[in-house]
């Protein structure tokens, strides 16, 4: 099997600002950019080189941007759940991460999704996530990075402390499809004041440390599967969408995949 790579955009808007502790109206306003240019955008990058794509999208995203996600489902993409309101679950009470992730699941519903996948907002997550996430039924998650090219079930119930070695949990039904900060473009791009986050970085490097994870899962990992975590609020800037067509490219060239992370996760066996 060829190598795989699996596009994967966090369409988070407004949502992602809304969970720092100090809101400013321009803050939002950068939110707002991902719908109104990145995920246009995007999707003509997609459409142009004929790719399905995963879209882990906010309730409230769904709710603010109506029309912008409609054109996300239009296109075929695969529509996933990323929380109501993309606060941490690791500083959420388990009743408070219940009903967030039972809010989004309406809200998905209600515009015709039963998602197959989660992705944690914040890649964090709290002691019963993963145990919540199994429940409702999902077939995979994209919050981790235990693993780097291959997927695998994450376990639930680790104990672990300073003075206690790792007692292993249970693994769980849910298929893990790792992601990883080196293939994230928030964490390269992302500039912000306050708090503040250095961002900047130049397309030509980060295309460098893409590229170089593809090549070597290319030809080291047999049937690897890359996951590239965007956001359309960033990779959307004209200069960063340019790098983003040359990746698409590069791994066409090389024979890669591009597949939904639900096809992904529905090939494997099920367990
Ligand atoms: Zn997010």
């Amino acid at each position: 099997m060829a190598s795989i790579v699996c596009l994967t955009f966090d369409f988070d808007a407004l949502s992602v600002w809304l969970a720092y502790e100090k809101v400013t109206p321009a803050m939002l306003q950068r939110g707002e950019y991902g719908a109104r240019v990145g995920v246009p955008r995007v999707l003509r990058l997609l459409e142009a080189h004929g790719l399905k794509a995963t879209f882990f999208v906010p309730g409230h995203t769904v709710e603010s941007f109506p029309e912008e996600t409609a054109s996300i489902l239009e296109a075929d993409h695969e529509v996933a759940h990323h929380s109501y309101a993309h606060v941490d679950p690791s500083t959420q009470k388990p009743e408070e991460e219940r009903a967030d992730m039972e809010r989004a699941l309406q809200v998905l519903d209600g515009i015709g999704v039963q998602p197959h996948g989660f992705r944690s907002p914040s890649a964090d997550l709290s002691e019963v996530t993963l145990a919540l996430v199994e429940e409702l039924g999902f077939v995979y998650d994209s919050s981790l990075m235990t693993d780097d090219y291959r997927p695998f079930h994450p376990r639930i119930g680790d104990q672990v402390s300073r003075g206690q070695p790792l007692e292993r949990g249970r693994e769980s039904r849910l298929w893990e499809l790792p992601l990883s900060f080196e293939l994230d473009d928030w964490v390269h791009f992302q500039f912000n004041f306050d708090p503040y986050r250095k961002g900047g970085a130049t397309p030509s490097d980060v295309l460098e440390i893409w590229q170089g994870e593809f090549d070597w899962m290319n030809e080291n990992a047999d049937d690897g599967i890359l996951t590239v975590t965007m956001h359309p609020q960033v990779i959307g800037r004209g200069h960063r969408i340019a790098m983003l067509e040359r990746f698409i490219e590069h791994c066409a060239e090389a024979g890669a995949g591009f597949e939904r992370m639900g096809d992904v996760a529905r090939k494997l066996p099920a367990s």
